[in-house]
């Protein structure tokens, strides 16, 4: 059983974002971070054993601008935290899973991360991630 790390939606603007989900959630957003390699800035906001991210694509060619694009506003992905990236990667590409990129990369809030692709999950993107120790 792997519980829901986090959950991330796309959104065109953290300051206006921020503010928004701060008042729905009832908490205070507590760390914004720029993750380079993906060209996102991100905010968390802590919700129980959660946690809700909030994306901003950084480059009008990334990821996030290129999904606002196609789909706006919306649940991105669904992030689920693995203890052993490596053994779940090995495990589910065993099952047959396919994976966007089988090789960890740094996201953020201190996690190695990877994502399946979402033609193997009902059109659901799933990252999995794994704590930096
Ligand atoms: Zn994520």
């Amino acid at each position: 059983m792997h519980k829901i790390e986090h959950i991330a939606i796309a959104v065109k603007s953290l300051s206006t974002s921020v503010p928004l989900f701060e008042k729905i959630l009832g908490t205070p957003c507590y760390k914004t971070e720029e993750v380079e390699s993906e060209k996102v800035k991100t905010a968390f906001f802590k919700t129980g054993e959660n946690k809700i991210e909030l994306l901003e694509g950084m480059d009008p060619e990334g990821v996030i601008a290129k999904f606002i694009s196609k789909k706006g506003e919306g649940l991105h992905h669904i992030a689920l935290g693995v203890e052993n990236l490596e053994e779940r990667i090995t495990a589910l590409k065993t099952e047959g899973f396919e994976f966007i990129s089988e090789v960890p990369k740094k996201g953020a809030d201190n996690k190695i991360i990877v994502f399946l692709h979402p033609k193997c999950t009902n059109g659901v993107l799933v990252e999995l991630c794994q704590e930096i120790n």
